[in-house]
């Protein structure tokens, strides 16, 4: 476990109990989630672009067809922001006021630079390819060259982070909880139903292990 160093920028204000910037708290978040958004600034407007993202150690990779604007702004060596959130829970609480979520989420801060080496590209393609269903980098048909030649990887270098963590019941107090209505926690967890073969297989595979019992990490 290493912990980010806790500066101006990454130090949460806001509930800072419920903070942490250790990458064990961190990092499974990140490995988690299917989904980041990509916060950067082009000529003072923001732009927050969601996308698939995945960790190679300490960085975090993100792809995309050539010429797309926000990996050439990633690849130019621009400050950005990038969010994880996992949503975890509706919290109902007696009031309006005590209204809540269950959430792990991880701001991060970094620059990245596009991965030229081939045989790195390749490693992060597995990577990201792995990070949406371990196992199904050795069943898919491997990338062609030109397939590669299209795509651009960026990797970027995890500066500062910070991760927030909200769990448990509502949190009223006092003479609220005589309050006479429900309250308490509605789970959301993600919960992959039956897969759909696609219709143009004209040869009925079995479906993969990955497949029939797809689980994101972190998820029994
Ligand atoms: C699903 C979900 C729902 C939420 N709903 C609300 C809502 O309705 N209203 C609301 O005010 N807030 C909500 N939050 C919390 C919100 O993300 C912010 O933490 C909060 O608004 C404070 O923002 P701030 O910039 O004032 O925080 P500050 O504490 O001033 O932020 C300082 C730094 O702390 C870090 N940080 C802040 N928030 C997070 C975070 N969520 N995760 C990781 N690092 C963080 C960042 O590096 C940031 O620069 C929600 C969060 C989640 C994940």
């Amino acid at each position: 476990m290493s912990d980010f160093e806790i500066t101006p920028r990454n130090r949460v204000m806001r509930y800072p109990k419920r903070a942490a910037y250790d990458t064990d708290t961190i990092y499974p978040i990140l490995d988690e989630a299917l989904v980041c958004h990509v916060g950067f600034a082009i000529d003072h407007q923001p732009f927050v672009i969601p996308t698939i993202h995945a960790r190679m150690g300490d960085q975090l990779l993100l792809h995309g067809l050539k010429g797309g604007r926000m990996l050439e702004h990633v690849n130019a060596g621009n400050p950005l922001c990038v969010t994880v959130t996992l949503l975890d829970g509706l919290v109902m609480a007696r009031t309006v006021f005590n209204h809540s979520m269950n959430y792990r989420s991880v701001v991060l801060y970094g620059r990245g630079a596009t991965i030229e080496d081939p045989a790195t590209k390749l490693a992060a393609l597995e990577c990201l390819t792995e990070h949406v269903a371990r196992g199904r980098w050795a069943d898919a048909r491997p990338p062609t060259d030109k397939e590669l030649m299209a795509t651009t990887i960026v990797a970027i270098e995890i500066e500062s982070a910070s991760a927030k963590v909200r769990q448990g019941p509502p949190g009223d107090d006092g003479e609220d909880l005589e309050y006479p209505v429900w309250a308490g926690v509605i789970p959301l967890p993600v919960m992959p139903q039956a897969a759909e073969t696609d219709p143009k297989q004209t040869v009925v595979y079995p479906q993969p292990d990955y497949v029939r019992h797809y689980r994101r990490p972190g998820r029994a």
